[in-house]
This record gives C-alpha cells, sequence and structure tokens, in this order.
C-alpha cells in the first residue's frame, strides 16, 4: 500500500486503526497530545507513589472478548488478563452479595428460582460467542451474517431492561439484572438498556471480566509494542490542532469525538457534514475517585473480596432511579458507583499489604457537583468502616477528566450517547467516513462505541484501505 498515514490519537481505537494499516504495509504515525500513549486505557501513580492505577478503563470485558484484540499476538507483547475467581459481585442490604460466576452453569445454579430465565437469556449468546461478537461490535447490519441469532439479540436488546428484568422474579436477580444495564448511562424504561445488559452480562459467561496484569496500560503498551513490529511509531506530546499542518500525510484516521473533528479538520469539511457532526449529542459524565488503601475494603459480604469488580447501588428499583435522575440532568441521592478491586488480584497496583480502588458513578454531562460523599455513603452502606482505610484519595471531576483526555468531552466516558439514533447514525449515517475522502473518524464516536476493544479503530481503517485500494485500482 502507497502513501503514508497519520493516526491522531494513541487510544485504544486509534493504536488499532494504526495496526490495520501497518499490517497492510503502509507507513504509520500516531500523534498523541498527550505525554503517554493510551487515552482511557493508562495507568499512572495518582495518589501516593507505588500506586498505579487505571485513569480511565479498568475491567475488560469486550477487550478480552475484542475479535480484533484476539487476532494479535498482544500475549507476546506482554499482556496477561487475571481472572478473579468471580466476574462481579453485587452486595445487598442483607449483608449477602450475588456473585455472577463465569460459569453458566454454576451461574444457573445459584441464581435459584431465576436460573432457568437467566440460562434462557443468556445461553443463545455465550455458546456463540465467536460468531456474535463480531456481529455486535460493528456497525448496524441489516442484512446480518447470522441472521436467527441477531434476530434473536434484536427482539431483547430493543426492548427496555424493566421489560426484560420482568422475567426474573427474585429480588437478587433483578438487582444483578439492573448493575448491567446501568451501564447504558440510559434510563431502565428506554429501549436499548437491555441490550447492553446483556452485552455486559454475555461476555463475563463467554469470556470473563478480566484486568490486565499490571493495569490499563498494559493493553496499551502491548499495542503500541506490536504495532512498532511493523515500523509504527508513536509520538507523544504531539496535540494536533489542525490537519492542514500535517502536510506529509496522504490519509488521516481520527480518534477523536465530532467536536473535536470539526476543530482539527474545519476547512477540509462541507459545511453538511459540519453540521451533522454538530448535532452530535454527548451523554452523561463520570464522577471518579481512585483510592490507595491501607487494607482490603472491609466487605459485609466477604464474598465480594472474589471479584474484581463489584456493582453497588441495592435492589433494582433503586438502581433504576439512580439512572433516570442522570438521564434527566439531575445528581442521584444514592448514586450507583462501579467499583473495581484489581489489587486483590494483581500485586503490581499497590506496595505489599496495600490496596488501590477505581470507584465512579454517573452524573450529568459536565456537572459541577461534588459527589464524594455520596459516593463513599454507597461504598460505606456495603462495607462499613471503609473511610478509615483510606490512605489517600484523588477525585476527578467530569472537566478533571477531559483536561486528561480530550475525548472525555464533558466527562462522558462512552464517547457520545447511544440512544437509538446515535446507534444507528454515529456519529453520521457515514458511520467512519467524512466528508473529505481522506479523513476518517475512528473513536468510540463511531460504532460500536464505548469500550476498550479497537472495533472502531479495526473497522474505520478497513473502510478507509478498501476505499483507497478502489481509489488506486481506478487512477
Ligand atoms: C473513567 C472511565 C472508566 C471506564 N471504564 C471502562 C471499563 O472498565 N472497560 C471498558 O472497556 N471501557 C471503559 N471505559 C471506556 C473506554 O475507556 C473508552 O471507550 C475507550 O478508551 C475509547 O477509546 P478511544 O481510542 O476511542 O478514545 P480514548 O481512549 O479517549 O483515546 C483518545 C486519545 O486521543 C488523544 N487526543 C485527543 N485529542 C487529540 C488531539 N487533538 N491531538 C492528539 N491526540 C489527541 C487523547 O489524548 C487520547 O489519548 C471507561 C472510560 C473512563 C473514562
Amino acid at each position: 500500500m502507497s502513501g503514508k498515514a497519520c493516526v491522531i490519537g494513541a487510544g485504544p481505537n486509534g493504536l488499532a486503526a494504526a495496526i490495520v494499516l501497518a499490517q497492510a504495509g503502509m507507513p504509520v504515525d500516531v500523534l498523541e497530545a498527550e505525554s503517554t500513549p493510551g487515552g482511557a486505557a493508562r495507568t499512572l501513580e495518582l495518589t501516593l507513589p507505588g500506586f498505579r492505577h487505571d485513569f480511565g478503563s479498568a475491567v475488560y470485558p469486550m477487550g478480552a472478548g475484542s475479535p480484533f484484540f484476539s487476532s494479535l499476538p498482544l500475549i507476546n507483547h506482554g499482556l496477561e488478563w487475571i481472572h478473579s475467581p468471580a466476574a462481579l459481585a453485587h452486595p445487598l442490604d442483607d449483608g449477602t452479595a450475588v456473585l455472577l460466576e463465569r460459569d453458566l452453569d454454576k451461574t444457573k445454579h445459584s441464581l435459584g428460582i431465576d436460573g432457568p430465565a437467566w440460562d434462557k437469556l443468556m445461553r443463545p449468546f455465550v455458546e456463540r460467542w465467536t460468531k456474535f461478537a463480531p456481529q455486535i461490535l460493528r456497525p448496524v447490519s441489516f442484512v446480518p451474517r447470522h441472521p436467527w441469532l441477531m434476530a434473536r439479540f434484536g427482539m431483547v436488546g430493543l426492548q427496555s431492561a424493566q421489560a426484560v428484568a420482568r422475567r426474573f422474579r427474585d429480588q437478587r436477580t433483578r438487582a444483578l439484572f439492573a448493575g448491567f444495564a446501568a451501564h447504558s448511562f440510559l434510563s431502565f424504561d428506554e429501549p436499548l438498556s437491555a441490550a447492553f445488559a446483556v452485552l455486559m452480562a454475555v461476555p463475563a459467561h463467554a469470556v470473563g471480566w478480566p484486568i490486565p496484569r499490571g493495569g490499563a496500560q498494559s493493553i496499551t503498551n502491548a499495542l503500541c509494542s506490536f504495532l512498532s513490529t511493523f515500523g509504527g511509531k508513536v509520538c507523544t506530546s504531539s496535540p494536533v490542532d489542525d490537519l492542514a499542518a500535517l502536510p506529509n500525510y496522504d490519509l488521516f484516521l481520527c480518534d477523536l469525538t465530532p467536536r473535536q473533528l470539526v476543530k482539527v479538520g474545519a476547512p477540509r469539511l462541507s459545511e453538511s457534514y459540519k453540521r451533522q457532526l454538530g448535532r452530535y449529542r454527548y451523554g452523561a459524565a463520570a464522577f471518579k475517585v481512585d483510592y490507595a488503601l491501607n487494607a482490603p475494603i472491609p466487605w459485609k459480604a466477604r464474598e465480594c473480596l472474589q471479584a474484581a469488580s463489584v456493582h453497588l447501588g441495592g435492589s433494582f428499583e433503586e438502581i433504576a432511579a439512580s439512572e433516570k435522575a442522570v438521564r434527566n440532568g439531575q445528581h442521584a441521592d444514592r448514586p450507583f458507583v462501579l467499583l473495581a478491586q484489581p489489587s486483590l488480584f494483581d500485586r503490581l497496583r499497590a506496595p505489599a499489604g496495600k490496596h488501590t480502588a477505581w470507584a465512579y458513578c454517573h452524573v450529568p454531562n459536565g456537572s459541577k457537583v461534588d459527589m464524594l460523599e455520596r459516593l463513599e455513603d454507597q461504598i460505606e452502606r456495603f462495607a462499613p468502616g471503609f473511610r478509615d482505610c483510606i490512605l489517600a484519595r484523588r477525585v476527578f471531576s467530569p472537566a478533571d477528566l477531559e483536561s486528561m483526555d480530550a475525548n472525555l468531552v464533558g466527562g462522558d466516558i462512552g464517547g457520545g450517547v447511544m440512544d437509538i439514533r446515535q446507534f444507528l447514525f454515529r456519529p453520521t449515517w457515514r458511520h467512519y467516513a467524512t466528508s473529505a475522502p481522506d479523513i476518517y473518524i475512528c473513536s468510540s464516536s463511531a460504532p460500536p462505541g464505548g469500550g476498550v476493544h479497537g472495533m472502531c479503530g479495526y473497522h474505520a481503517a478497513k473502510m478507509a484501505l478498501s476505499r483507497l485500494d478502489k481509489r488506486y485500482r481506478k487512477a
């Protein structure tokens, strides 16, 4: 492939795009604004020396299940997945916790009365994960490769979480399902909220909810190292303000969100395309806290110590109320909290005998409200004495997140709302293509959206290559 490519942004999608281009024989430079590559997949000493925290993402069902990442020899480049004994724990007020086992048969058994309903909902997709994953991690296709499987998924996924949760009779199962649905950032009465619940739970059984040894940075470092075997270069501390200042490239893949794409590419993009990008909607934000701890979290339900991920919010109804408030631009009094405790399973995260924790709750985009007390009250509710374990904490408001990764616009961690419209037309009907033939968008603002899976970058680069190929054949 002749010509030279520039990828702007070294997040997981930018690096995935660069690898696809490099594999096709194209020289590639990746220009990254920050001093460390990885975007929302970085690990940094955010509190005290020796405590290594994931700045953004921390747990990787979609990373481990990504068809593209799975095709790369990332293990040879230092990536090692760690699976905690249980994929996830969901503590309740009675001092017990629901544990999601990776083994679907064990989960069916442990969920008791709801076991058969859980099994019926998840098994078709769990057993066909290698067929299912490539279909869901791409733009929507109205002629899918596995029509029956995708029709089955569509029938569930297009419903609201509230409707699908009616299949479960036990409050414990409903609470577990709610925790997964909350990853949608949607209200539980909205269509598609059930799709997220299924898309979070299915990989838990199919590939697990692993963490990388050493943290998110290990994924990024493995991608950078693999890219370098093809001669691809990542230049850090290299923010791009204007594509016109980069005359030596024939192709641009932008790991940017629509607002930034307009900024860097303005003179090259058509007015109507810029108007379409201007209508793109960003989603709710995260309010995040990283902790250095002097002990493991003192969970009332000791079984929570078996899972790297913990969902805190109590019942289905309570989590639904928390997510509805955020969708309506409000702040929940008892916010749903997503928590990871990686140092229990990975000694590289903290000095001997010490621990780290990562927690966030959802807040409206650009929120300036301090949620620290409410977030810690939720942890204390299920782990009394938690505050006494804190050696240091680092709080990230939505603006703080954006200041360390410009793609986190207003603190939105998903690259834009994922409602029906932006599910179908993300960021526009052109998906990765723009109005300029040599500029593509490859971030999570393109299909399939947020998460560390690299599939936005993969598909964007494949589209760019196939169009380049056609142009060369015509010429
Ligand atoms: C707090 C938080 C928790 C999350 N939890 C999880 C999780 O547990 N599991 C999961 O799978 N996903 C999670 N995510 C989501 C996931 O991290 C993102 O969806 C994913 O990183 C998106 O990848 P990306 O490459 O599209 O963008 P990013 O990772 O945001 O990377 C974009 C890169 O572009 C760079 N950039 C921006 N503008 C410019 C410019 N003008 N010039 C040069 N470089 C530029 C940025 O500095 C950044 O490095 C989380 C995200 C956050 C923030």
